[in-house]
């Protein structure tokens, strides 16, 4: 039986049985028990299935990561310490040393520096391309060592909305898969599997979590990219694995298992993101409530973006649900229902104007956050993004007097008074 996803983000990954716990356990144990030494081996050569170290698996967190699987419409999940750490794993999986992998250049600034900086100096290199390209241009990208494709569903500050279908076209014609990050949708307003993605990632400390009260992370496989098919590029999942015994991924588990199995027996066991239990039964409660408080977020956001819109205060408004939007067209098609609370703009005076009117909100605090219960704005060209050059800061979206305002779940005609006594001040 299939179930719509307002009832998966409330009931599904955990069906208790007679007689136990209807909310989902926190298995507070770092470890679990076994009879014999051989019960305990079969797990360590992935020959059975079951825990014996939280760094590995956790039963909760595996109940949480099974909910969001079937929210995406995958086949296997796995939750992380952070969005960070999904983002890392989620590439690291297919790309090693010498490899190279095409990002749209409007991501995440923590994304970009771990892409830029970070996986440079392990050897793994990127090219960022403009998201609206030409599908020629986007082809151009490739190299014969292209491993991945990455985009943002919505991308972080930036607000454009990706061409999945275009970019999925890309990557399957050079014979690697699509990653896209779907954290500022969520499942509920896009499922990028649906558009030809192959694995999706999160951070779920935004939307998902929604009460800014855990980090965390989660990676999902449409479980669709036949790796075999590709075994050349691939060869972590292809051949075989010298540190279980030589079992070969792709061949035991199938396309439906083997990215997250990997990820998991090697990754994590190295590694070590995992998300805590405690973070996981929290992680949860917000995913009860996920589809309810997103269709409140892109209310107000849309109320907001629609005043600010109308405001001689106001240089710009970026908000794919807003109709005339550079990304409204892609956002009708890809989001339908709603896109996110998060509106950027530009208020005219340029930065100096923008502090002065954020420094009087009295509803919406700054902070290094988005997709919270609670309405919060940021300037990310001083904050999240001031590791950046201006020209980076173009190809990313972020003009220097941009301000990114995440609309949370209070009444929307308070947040636009907070808004207005705000711009007054200027
Ligand atoms: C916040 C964010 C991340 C990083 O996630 P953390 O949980 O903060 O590590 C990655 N991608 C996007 C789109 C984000 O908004």
């Amino acid at each position: 039986m299939s179930f719509d996803r307002d009832t998966i983000c409330v009931q599904g990954g955990y069906t208790p049985g007679n007689g136990e716990p209807r909310q989902i356990p926190i298995i507070q144990s770092t470890t679990f028990k076994y009879a014999t030494s051989e019960d305990m081996g079969k797990l360590f050569d992935l020959e059975a299935s079951g825990y014996f170290y939280t760094r590995l698996q956790n039963p909760t967190n595996d109940y949480v990561a099974a909910k969001i699987c079937q929210l995406e419409g995958g086949t296997a999940a796995m939750l992380t310490s952070s969005g960070q750490a999904a983002n890392f794993y989620a590439i690291f999986n297919i790309a090693n040393c010498g490899d190279h992998v095409v990002a749209s250049s409007t991501i995440y600034g923590g994304t970009f520096n771990l892409f830029h900086v970070t996986m440079r100096k392990m050897g793994i290199e990127f090219t960022f391309v403009n998201p609206d390209c030409t599908p020629e241009e986007l082809d151009a990208a490739f190299r014969p060592n292209t491993k991945a494709v990455f985009g943002e569903t919505i991308a972080n500050p930036a607000l454009t909305v990706l061409d999945i279908e275009k970019f999925a076209k890309a990557a399957h014609s050079h014979g690697v898969p699509l990653v896209i990050d779907n954290t500022f949708a969520t499942p509920v307003n896009c499922r990028p599997f649906e558009w030809g993605a192959d694995i999706v990632t999160h951070s779920t400390t935004k939307y998902m979590d929604g009460h800014g009260a855990g980090v965390g992370g989660c990676i999902v496989d449409s479980g669709k990219f036949d790796w075999m098919a590709h075994a050349d590029k691939f060869p972590g999942l292809t051949t075989p694995d010298d540190s279980y015994h030589g079992i070969t991924y792709a061949e035991k588990f199938g396309k439906e298992g083997a990215f997250i199995t990997k990820c998991t027996a090697q990754l994590m066991r190295d590694f070590g993101s995992i998300q805590a239990p405690q973070n996981a039964f929290i992680l949860n409660l917000g995913l009860e409530s996920l589809h309810v408080r997103m269709k409140r977020h892109c209310e107000n956001g849309l109320a907001v973006a629609q005043f600010l819109a109308n405001h001689p205060k106001i240089s710009y408004v970026n908000y794919c649900g807003l109709p005339g939007d550079k990304y409204y067209e892609l956002a009708q098609k890809y989001l339908p229902n709603g896109s996110c609370g998060v509106v950027s703009f530009g208020v005219k005076g340029g930065r100096k104007a923008a502090e002065t009117f954020m420094k009087h909100l009295k509803l919406a605090a700054i902070e290094t956050h988005v997709a919270d219960a609670r309405t919060c704005c940021l300037h990310p060209a001083s904050a999240t993004h001031r590791q950046m050059n201006d020209e980076e800061l173009a190809a990313a979206g972020v003009a220097p007097d941009l301000v990114r305002l995440s609309c949370g779940l209070e009444a929307a005609s308070d947040l636009i008074a907070d808004l207005s006594q705000a711009l007054d001040q200027i």
